[in-house]
């Protein structure tokens, strides 16, 4: 049994596509054991994206890299740097413009295998490249490439949380103990 975060993104509320999207992890069985709207401060954007994740920063900019390339497009000549790591900041940057711009709808949900259930439901970072059937795969188009010549974070609808030490990092960040709830929904025992 996990729990895993998921937060619709601002363009996910202002396109009011929160009922829907959500709608679509509890046919899959998943339990909705917190939920809120949140305008996200400075504060909480930076402890979500943290910027000591040098890593996941690296994984971002080899993100932008690669569709550069696929596009064979030259990084460098339009970003300024080819370096993953100072691609991965700037991605960053426009991340936390992009999660603080509008209202957000943060959730944890429950179930066996939580985590790589929702990121399979929420489809590929690049929506170009989700399959459709996925939530970003269904409701966008958007690539780095025109993200990032437009300055901006890629607009996928939504987070969820990338494995389950990120899911455990992220829930209490946004939810206190006292706002997850417990309950059995109906159709559990049919399910067992
Ligand atoms: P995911 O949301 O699929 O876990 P990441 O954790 O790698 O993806 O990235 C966090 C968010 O940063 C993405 O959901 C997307 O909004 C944005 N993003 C990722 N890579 C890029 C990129 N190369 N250019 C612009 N935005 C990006
Ligand atoms: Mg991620």
């Amino acid at each position: 049994m996990e729990q895993t975060l998921v937060v619709l993104k601002p363009d996910a509320i202002l396109r009011g596509l929160t009922g829907e999207l959500l709608g679509r992890f509890e046919r899959a069985g998943l339990k909705l054991v917190a939920a809120k709207m949140v305008q996200v401060d400075k504060g909480l954007a930076e402890k979500h994206y943290p910027a000591d994740r040098e890593e996941w920063l690296k994984l971002l900019g080899h993100k932008t890299l690669d569709n550069y390339k696929e596009l064979k497009k030259d990084t460098k000549a339009e970003m300024g740097t080819d370096d993953p790591l100072k691609l991965g900041h700037m991605v960053r940057g426009w991340l936390l413009d992009y999660i603080s711009s509008g209202p957000v709808f943060a959730a944890v949900l429950e179930g066996p295998h939580a985590v790589e259930l929702v990121r399979k439901i929420t489809g590929h970072t690049l929506p170009f490249k989700a399959d459709p059937g996925t939530i970003r795969g269904d409701y966008s188009f958007d690539s780095s490439h025109l993200a990032n010549t437009g300055k901006r974070a890629i607009k996928n609808l939504i987070h969820a949380s990338g494995n389950l030490e990120e899911a455990k990092y992220e829930i209490p960040l946004w939810f206190s103990k006292e706002e997850i709830a417990k309950y059995e929904r109906s159709e559990e025992k049919a399910m067992k």
